[in-house]
């Protein structure tokens, strides 16, 4: 690689501020130190300005030569130390002791503007001690969808890992065909799973669960420092941020796709975007990854399966509860139940929400899940569009059928919806709340936008056959502010068009 810094015609941007390390500092056998590989001809597709600026990052900086040379691994400032971190993980409920980072390169850490640590990584950076047969190398479609999914996530407010940047490598990778390939800058809290666990429990390697559990502890919920017994309440707090999280991603019609026990980041950040997707019709038996054959990772599927994730995580924190194994089991058990608790909780709350109902006098929460209930039944019975039916009923009054139209047009027979939008009629009148106060409030959590998996499929079709970013930009500019009407580019609010629906979603790996 060049060695000397290009010549700028003007002053050069200030370089970034030093990587800081705290996972580094944790014993050898947590990492491979190795350096990413350097690719041929490294374009700056897209940088994330406002992430970049939430890192205090200088935007001139990485969009600069130094900066476009980080972001494809091929030339670190000299304050990085790239490692890959070790883990293993239940892939479909198989173990496999050594997965970790096959293509990813942590480079260090930032702290933000609201003084959180964030780590910096490379997905693409080439092979790695963990890597087994992989490449080490990433395609761009993918990279753009997580690009995407990840802003679309942040846009709404639902905790997500982040792209700072996506450098196309000027390199083709082998898949099905020859593919061209990209290396992805992602932004997360930390980029610890349950797998990581996982790698050390079932090594026997007790000393290594405790110094991981103390970091978690230290890094994410520092509050336990000080707790008389840390770790059962923070398998507690992991499984209540996990247990709220798809709660949320359920209440926006998302599917993860691949809920391995290595796809969980302990932070309660969305992380690992692959054959992901927001359905368009609701059915809560929707799959979208091509290789999820038997739906154990279908959109209603997904509250059962992160507690069977965080059931392997309380298995390997049992040593540290107890010495006696069936105390150590009941203390977990019992910690577990926040993951129920926190689920159903933000799940029916939000719901109600989603409906603009409030508690009031003469109105009882169980009447009112019912009401919800009755509404996603009819929903999925009859086709209705998720997103679009949330966002109709937020625009709607029910005294004036004249608003109710856009709703009913969602479902194929328009008389399951009339018959329910009556008893949501009574129900509305029994809070003393003006109508347009419960509009404005439904808009805030029914968005408009989702980046509906016709139009990610042609931001990558554009870009990976093209060359063409312009989809990307305008797909990106709607669903970074969901809850926006966006006048003018309400095409992408339409579902899918019969011959554009795409079915299943690959990993691309
Ligand atoms: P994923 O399905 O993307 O969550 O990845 C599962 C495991 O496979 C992780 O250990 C990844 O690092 C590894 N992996 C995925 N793709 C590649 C690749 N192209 N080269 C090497 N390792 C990979
Ligand atoms: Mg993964």
């Amino acid at each position: 690689m060049t060695t000397a810094a290009p010549r700028l015609a003007t002053a050069p941007a200030a370089a970034i501020p030093p990587f800081e390390h705290s996972y580094a500092t944790l014993p050898e056998r947590f990492f491979a130190r190795i350096a990413p590989t350097p690719v041929r001809a490294p374009l700056l597709l897209r940088l994330n300005l406002p992430l970049a600026a939430e890192l205090g990052l200088d935007a001139d900086w990485l969009a600069g030569p130094h900066g476009v040379a980080m972001c494809a691994g091929n030339r670190l400032p000299a304050s990085a130390q790239p490692l890959a971190m070790a883990y293993a993980g239940h892939q479909y409920g198989q173990f496999v002791p050594s997965l970790g980072d096959g293509r990813a390169l942590l480079l260090g850490e930032v702290i933000d503007h609201a003084g959180q640590r964030r780590d910096l990584q490379l997905k693409g950076a080439g092979r790695t001690p963990f890597s087994r047969s992989g490449d080490g190398r990433a395609v761009l479609g993918p990279m753009l969808r997580e690009y995407i999914l990840g802003e679309a996530m942040q846009g709404l407010g639902i905790p997500t890992t982040r792209a700072l940047a996506v450098v196309a490598t000027g390199e083709p990778v082998l898949r099905e065909r020859p593919e061209p390939g990209a290396v992805l800058t992602r932004v997360a809290a930390s980029h610890i799973r349950v797998g990581t666990f996982e790698y050390f429990a079932r090594r026997g390697d007790l000393d290594a669960v405790r110094t991981l559990a103390d970091y978690v502890i230290d890094r994410h919920f520092p509050a336990l420092t000080e707790h008389a017994a840390p770790y059962v309440e923070l398998l507690a707090a992991i499984a209540a941020r996990q247990g709220e999280l798809i709660a949320r991603w359920l209440l926006v019609g998302f599917i993860h796709g691949v809920l391995n026990t290595d796809n969980v980041a302990l932070s309660g950040e969305t992380i690992d975007f692959g054959p992901c997707a927001f359905m368009d019709r609701y059915d809560p038996n929707q799959v979208y990854s091509s290789i999820d054959h038997f739906g154990r990772y279908a959109y209603a599927q997904q509250p059962s399966i992160g507690l069977w994730n965080l059931t392997q995580l309380a298995n390997c924190l049992l040593p540290l509860l107890d010495p006696d194994s069936e105390a150590a089991k009941a203390q977990a058990r019992g910690a577990l139940e926040a993951y129920g608790r926190a689920f159903a909780s933000a799940y029916a709350g939000g719901l109600r929400a989603k409906l603009g109902l409030l508690a009031a006098a003469g109105t009882d929460q169980d009447a009112d899940d019912e009401l919800v209930q009755d509404l996603l039944g009819r929903m999925a019975a009859h086709h209705a569009d998720f997103t679009n039916t949330f966002r109709a009923l937020s625009d709607a009054r029910p005294d004036q059928p004249h608003t109710l139209a856009a709703v009913r047009t969602q479902f194929d027979e328009a008389a399951a919806f009339d018959t329910w939008a009556e008893d949501w009629r009574a129900r509305l009148a029994r809070q003393a709340e003006p109508d347009a106060a419960r509009q404005a409030r439904m808009r805030t959590v029914n968005p408009a936008f989702i980046p509906r998996n016709h139009r990610v499929q042609q931001v990558i079709d554009a870009a990976t056959e093209r060359g063409d970013l312009a989809p990307l930009e305008q797909l990106l500019s709607v669903v970074s502010r969901p809850y926006d009407d966006h006048t003018g580019l309400a095409a992408y609010r339409q579902p899918p068009q019969p011959h554009e629906v795409v079915r299943q979603t690959f990993c691309g790996t």
